[in-house]
């Protein structure tokens, strides 16, 4: 068994400031794993503007923003950063179990940082009803297929969710050329943040429909319509106020959950309402020498705190580290 200091699980802002932070309070051996071909995380598919006002006081697209912290760990040494290595086992002993091309690791570390991000919660999850054609997108996925691999998902698009991800993807389709015919939004405002209803929807003269869900989604192979209907501040349906919206895609934007499968495995306290470690204070888990920073921890709306927090991380546990 191979022994490490410190190991960060993921690559994205979250773990690169952890890495630096730790660094540069001392720790001297880190392994960065990223099981990406890149370092960045979700920042390498935003490729809007809207980050690093507060960090870097510029305002900064996602992967310029990922490219900052990348160079700088790359350059550190003392940060050994292995990408393409998808670790698959974790113990409350600390021990990993990573996959990277043509092999399987196991080494065990004096600290962990997890800094394993979230993932997209589904049509399944709030249940919208109706069949199931092809056509249907989480809308972090659609973002990584338009502005990674160049595919654009369909013609007419419903998007479900005003938050901030529904409404940068509401726009991203319009400039691609897709007929983007409303967003639904249950709620009576919208989660995201305003300069994003404005510049995304309004300059757009995208509808935004509060107070509405989508009743049916209707298509034999692909997606042909969505039914919507209003709903009252119960959430209870409107006699009378269904319409239909015809379209070939439906985007679906209705939150993120954080990924703590590794910290679960290794028998940690996870809140099953949100998902996130159980912790007398973010960034802890309870598990003695094992943290946890940034949308693992809690979902962040901006990268700019995530940096923040994930710095403490760092800190936090290079001061564990000098403790034992
Ligand atoms: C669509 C969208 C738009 C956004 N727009 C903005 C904006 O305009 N401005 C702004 O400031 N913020 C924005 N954000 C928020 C910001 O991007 C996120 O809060 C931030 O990227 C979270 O960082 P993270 O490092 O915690 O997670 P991530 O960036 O998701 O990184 C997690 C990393 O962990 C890796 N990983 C996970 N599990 C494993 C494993 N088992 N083994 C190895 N590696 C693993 C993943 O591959 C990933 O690289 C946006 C987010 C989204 C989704």
């Amino acid at each position: 068994m191979k022994y490490r200091d410190l190991v960060i699980v993921g690559g994205g802002p979250a773990g690169m400031a952890a890495a630096l932070a730790a660094r540069a309070a001392g720790v001297e051996d880190i392994l960065l794993l990223e099981r990406d071909q890149h370092l960045g995380g979700i920042l390498n598919q935003c490729i809007h503007p809207g980050f690093g006002l507060h960090h870097f006081k510029a305002e900064l697209t996602g992967p310029e923003y990922a490219d900052r912290f990348a160079r700088l760990v790359m350059e550190t040494p003392g940060i050994e950063v292995s990408l393409r290595s998808f670790v698959i086992k974790f113990t409350k002993d600390r021990d990993i179990s990573y996959l990277r091309p043509g092999a399987m690791e196991e080494i065990r570390a004096r600290a962990v940082i997890l800094a394993t991000g979230c993932r997209e919660r589904t049509r399944e999850m709030i249940q919208i009803p109706g069949e199931r054609p092809a056509g249907v997108y989480p809308a972090g996925l659609a973002q990584k297929m338009v502005n990674m691999e160049g595919w654009i998902p369909g013609k007419e698009a419903v998007i479900v969710g005003s938050g901030d991800i529904g409404l940068i993807m509401a726009r991203r389709m319009a400039l691609e050329g897709v007929k983007v015919k409303g967003v639904i939004e249950i709620q009576k405002t919208s989660r995201g943040l305003v300069r994003n209803v404005v510049q995304c929807l309004e300059d757009f003269s995208i509808p935004l429909y509060f107070q509405h869900r989508i009743l049916k989604i209707h298509g034999a192979a692909r997606v042909e319509k969505v039914e919507v209907v209003r709903v009252d501040d119960k959430f209870t349906d409107i006699p009378g106020s269904v319409f239909e919206i015809a379209c070939d895609t439906v985007l679906v934007s209705v939150g993120l959950i954080p990924e703590n499968e590794l910290l679960e495995m290794a028998g940690a306290e996870i809140d099953r309402a949100t998902n996130t470690p159980v912790a007398p204070a973010v960034n802890l888990t309870s598990i003695p020498g094992v943290f946890a920073c940034g949308n693992a921890c809690k979902v962040y709306d901006l990268a700019d705190w995530v940096t923040r927090d994930s710095e403490l991380a760092g800190k936090m546990a290079a001061q564990y580290l000098k403790t034992r």
